[in-house]
């Protein structure tokens, strides 16, 4: 089901007004800024949901203020099958639809038929232009449905998270409202809340997992290491993010992805058939 929101100019803030309420909102708990986000954006705001901890902690807060808060996912195609099991298991404690987003499939079909299925394992530029696929364009295609989303990003997560706002302007996506109500919280703070509220959670954090995605790109992590570490775990160097939240430019699986796009193909993947980064290394935040 995709519903498409009317008028969403009416919900968009500027920047202005998003700062003053990053600011106002900093020190409130996540229930107080979903409490205000769901009062401010109503029907035109969706939970995206990983089906991590965070998310589940957040649709179980949502739910309690409005039982008929807008939840959505992205289903990859790769995702291990614990995570269509708690789908299942959320929408039947909360009795709510979860709105499911999927890669297109002839774009899936054509850069399979080309690199293999298990892509990301040889090289960084086409493990990025498998999420770019299966969860960056599918999640661009959701968000043209809200003016504002609700994420499960903390701050103490990895690098590239440590400067999120609870309240921010997403420029990568159209200049809608991104809301991070964890920010300030840690990995202790949510467990405890799962626990203490009944929450269904992912079943594979019982068997070791910290951070759960893809069923071939994720694994269990020993006790105390990094909780991300379990996420792509092959790659050195590289970011452990997809490009959902951060924009990730290589100037490599950008002309590979601009290849499958337009329907036709290209060997290389950074203009020089190296499957080098670009050059230079970088992995840009946007
Ligand atoms: Fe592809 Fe792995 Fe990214 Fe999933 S996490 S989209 S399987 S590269």
């Amino acid at each position: 089901m995709e519903q498409q929101v009317e008028s969403l100019e009416t919900y968009l803030m500027d920047e202005l007004e998003a700062g003053e309420a990053s600011v106002d909102l900093d020190d409130k708990e996540p229930q107080e800024v979903l409490a205000w986000a769901i009062e401010k954006f109503g029907q035109s705001m969706a939970i995206c949901s990983s089906l991590q901890a965070e998310s589940c902690v957040l649709i179980d807060m949502a739910w309690r203020i409005d039982p008929a808060v807008r939840v959505f996912t992205i289903d990859t195609g790769r995702q291990p099958p614990e995570t269509n099991e708690l789908i299942e298991r959320v929408r039947a404690k909360y009795g709510i639809e979860i709105e499911v987003f999927r890669p297109e499939t002839a774009t899936v079909d054509k850069m399979v038929a080309k690199h293999g299925k298990d892509l990301f394992y040889r090289d960084v530029n086409l493990r990025l232009l498998c999420c770019q696929v299966r969860k960056v364009l599918p999640l661009r295609r959701a968000l043209m449905n809200y003016s504002a989303w609700v994420t499960g990003l903390r701050r103490d997560q990895w690098a590239t998270r440590s400067n999120i706002r609870k309240v921010e302007i997403d420029h990568d996506h159209g200049g809608i409202v991104k809301l991070a109500p964890l920010a300030d919280w840690t990995e202790a703070e949510v467990w405890d809340y799962l626990r203490a509220n009944d929450v269904p959670y992912h079943s594979l954090y019982d068997k070791g997992y910290k951070s759960i995605g893809c069923g071939p790109c994720t694994r269990a992590v020993a006790p105390g290491d990094d909780p991300r570490s379990g996420r792509w775990w092959w790659e050195t160097g590289a970011p452990k993010e997809c490009g959902m939240h951060c924009a990730i430019e290589t100037g490599g699986f950008e002309h590979e992805l601009a290849a499958l796009l337009n329907g036709h193909g290209n060997n290389s993947h950074n203009g020089n058939g190296n499957h080098a980064p670009n050059g230079n290394g970088n992995y840009a935040r946007g």
